[in-house]
């Protein structure tokens, strides 16, 4: 299968020099590239910025912006027949942005932002026979949330879990679908979670409708 991962924060610039982002370190994203590359697949790994080690035969596309994202997402999308979306997108960028540095003068400053596109929205017109897994990133393991978001963003799964997973080797998570939980890891490494997460979309992908071959290639 040809695995389209994203990993990473975002950032949104103001200027030239500071920007809005979170915490994410991109583990969860890496180990899942490096699980599906083990498990023989092709993978595409689109990350914002990171410190890790790249997987070994991974194809790395680096990006900054969330529209980058999207842009790279739509321009490897009809070579997948997965979409693993575990970036932390920023959901909100500075309306505009200040060439240079922004100097200081009043006491209080507004800051207006604009809604960035949602990357799994853009694409699901064309999803057809892919597999598109998501991430819930909730204050608590909210299933309720997930299974909004898992609906409203056409996925197969979601993995639901909460801040504190940030930059951490083990986390607790559960993975749900649209009949509900799935299967939840009370404190595994992302590295089992990944494994468990690839395997599943193999098993949904057996199963999802096949895309045409035209000329021996897949047409999607
Ligand atoms: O809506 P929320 O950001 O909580 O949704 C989380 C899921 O949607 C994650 O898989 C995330 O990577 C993805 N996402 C996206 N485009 C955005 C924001 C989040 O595809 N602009």
């Amino acid at each position: 299968m040809n695995f389209l991962i994203t990993a990473g924060p975002t950032r949104e610039y103001l200027d030239s020099i500071r920007f809005l982002s979170n915490p994410s370190t991109g583990k969860m994203g890496y180990a899942l590239a490096a699980a599906a590359r083990q498990l023989g697949h092709q993978v595409v790994l689109i990350s914002g910025p990171t410190n890790l080690p790249v997987p070994q035969n991974v194809k790395l596309i680096k990006v900054t912006t969330a529209r980058q994202m999207l842009t790279s997402v739509k321009s490897f999308f009809n070579r997948a027949d997965c979409l693993v979306m575990s970036a932390a997108v920023g959901d909100y960028r500075p309306a505009h942005q200040i060439k240079g540095k922004l100097r200081k003068s009043q006491r209080v400053m507004n800051l207006k932002l604009v809604r960035n596109p949602d990357i799994f929205q853009e694409v699901a017109p064309k999803k057809k026979h892919r597999v598109f897994l998501g991430f819930a990133l909730e204050p608590y393991l909210d299933r309720q949330q997930a299974l909004h978001k898992l609906s409203r963003k056409k996925l197969d799964y979601i993995v639901l879990n909460t801040p504190k997973s940030f930059g951490q080797d083990r986390t607790r998570v559960e993975v749900l679908n649209q009949q509900g939980l799935i299967k939840s890891f009370k404190n595994a490494s992302k590295s089992v979670i990944s494994r468990f997460l690839i395997k599943l979309v193999e098993k949904q992908f057996s199963i999802s409708p096949e895309p045409i071959l035209v000329h021996g290639r897949r047409e999607h």
